[in-house]
């Protein structure tokens, strides 16, 4: 069997097909089952340990800086089922990863979510993972903290970009700020530690930042700010709202003492000590710093395409391996040949001069 652009998941749009690598392999030339489990090693020595995967590009929110209002979403018939999906993370896991992420879209919408999380927490329970985790816009947690708990989630990501309701609404265009609050309050009590993500926007939530960090970590939560990423069409113009984080470190300074601090959670966010809240404050700058260089993740589709780099085109067809044969030692090479091509890193611009997004598929797609 081999693979070519047409054997693509359509979740890769009319700009990542140009780009596609089209490897060729050979099905009857997989390696034996036991180099199934070498480590994942990229071109530039940097070895693969965290994997993020994206189980639904659904979302029941729709946030204006990731999507735009009227989506067109993947047929349902082109998913791959929660267990072809258990199957890749498994050989991930076999092959390295450490931590798993689940993401979106928003994977707590997805229809019996439950049976992925606990699979995969018995990989913790047996030691072959150190960390599950997922990041959600917590419309969902009330309903699923106490399980995530009891599955081996430790820890969580909630998105939350103001703490104002209508506002709010604003951002999420769908979304009831005091469902989140709820969530997040159902997290706290399951004894989930709570990171909170914002995406800072200038003229929207750049002026309530501080209170969001004092609220954030008046909770005993990290606060991560994020820079605005050009993924995908949106309804309207990411020039007016990109916020470089190198400015809005300044403008916290001018309130708070920060200091640089060492602390990391296997991701691309550098942290930051306040000395006047004692909280943790996350800087995740893919505009202004990439931090490609120690870049150790590659991200799985709901459709088992394998990107790996966030803002590159270049792709792999994990489904097509997946369902050619129940025989993993296939599969492996298929994620080995990727691996070989994971990119140096991404280059994304926004400015007057580059304003279209860098990649077509939206955040949601690729899971964020
Ligand atoms: N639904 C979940 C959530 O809201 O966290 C998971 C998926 S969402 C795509 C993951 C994260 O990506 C969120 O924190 C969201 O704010 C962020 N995000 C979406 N589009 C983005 C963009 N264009 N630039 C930067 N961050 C983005």
């Amino acid at each position: 069997m081999r693979l070519d652009a047409t054997s693509f998941g359509h979740d890769i749009g009319a700009a990542g097909r140009k780009d596609l690598n089209t490897a060729a392999i050979d099905q009857t030339n997989a390696r034996p089952l036991d180099k199934m489990t070498a480590p994942m090693i990229d071109p530039f020595g940097r070895m693969v340990t965290y994997l993020r995967v994206s189980v639904t590009d659904r979302c029941d929110f729709r946030c204006t800086y990731c999507m735009a209002e009227h989506m067109t979403f993947l047929p349902k018939k082109d998913l791959l089922t929660l267990e072809e999906l258990q199957r890749l993370c498994s050989a991930f896991i076999a092959k390295g990863v450490r931590k798993l992420r689940l993401t979106g879209g928003e994977p707590l919408v997805r229809k019996n979510i439950m049976f992925l999380v606990r699979e995969l927490g018995k990989e913790i329970e047996a030691g072959r993972l150190d960390e599950l985790t997922l990041t959600t816009n917590g419309s969902q947690l009330s309903k699923f903290a106490a399980e995530l708990a009891d599955c081996g989630v430790r820890r969580i990501n909630v998105s939350l970009d103001t703490l104002d309701p209508d506002k709010f609404r604003e951002i999420t265009r769908w979304g009831e700020l005091t469902k989140v609050i709820e969530g997040i309050d159902a997290a706290q009590a399951a004894g989930l530690k709570v990171k909170i993500n914002a995406v800072a926007l200038k003229g929207f939530n750049d002026a309530e930042i501080p209170d969001l960090m004092r609220w954030a970590h008046g909770r005993g939560m990290d606060l991560t700010l994020i820079e605005t990423m050009p993924m995908g069409e949106i309804d309207e113009d990411r020039t007016d709202h990109y916020l470089p984080l190198s400015e809005m470190r300044e403008r916290l300074e001018r309130d708070f003492t920060l200091k640089d601090i060492p602390y990391r959670t296997g991701g691309p966010a550098r942290y930051v000590e306040v000395a006047e809240t004692g909280g943790r404050l996350g800087l995740i700058t893919p505009m202004t710093h990439n931090f490609c260089e120690s870049c150790n993740r590659v991200r799985l589709t709901c459709t088992g395409t394998l990107y790996m780099c966030l803002g590159q085109n270049d792709a792999a067809d994990l489904r097509a391996a997946l369902r050619s044969t129940d025989d993993d030692a296939y599969l492996s090479q298929v994620i080995d040949e990727a691996i070989g091509r994971k990119p140096k890193g991404h280059d994304f611009i926004i400015d007057r001069e580059h304003n279209r997004p860098a990649v077509a598929r939206h955040m949601s797609v690729t899971g964020g």
